[in-house]
């Protein structure tokens, strides 16, 4: 028995059984090009998902900077703190998602 990726949702799965238990992908008769289709396409969907995710995480970045510059008057007042947390928080996002999507690529 060996362990395989499930097409659909990438979990891992024994090569013998005929359904996934993540997802309960139905891969009875299933042929060998049909399953790399739908390995395909869960990646697309996946690496789009972080692709989204690294441009609202660059937005909460670059919102947090406007908020700081043109809102946030007084250095020590409570919207600088949001302004900041906004920056910080935006910018682990981003750099999180951007190491995900070379890790993905790697993977691929
Ligand atoms: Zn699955």
């Amino acid at each position: 028995m060996a362990i395989i990726s499930c097409p659909r949702c990438a979990k891992k799965i024994s090569d013998k059984s005929q359904n996934c238990q993540h997802c309960q992908l139905d891969m009875t008769g299933m042929s060998a090009e049909r399953k790399q289709h739908l390995a395909i396409e869960a990646r697309d969907k996946k690496m789009q998902g972080v692709l989204n995710q690294s441009m609202l995480a660059l937005i909460l970045f670059l919102a947090g900077f406007c908020f700081l510059y043109f809102w946030a008057l007084e250095p020590d007042g409570y919207e600088a703190v949001v302004s900041k947390g906004m920056i910080a928080l935006g910018f682990l996002w981003y750099i999180y998602a951007r190491a995900r999507l070379i890790y993905l690529k790697r993977k691929n």
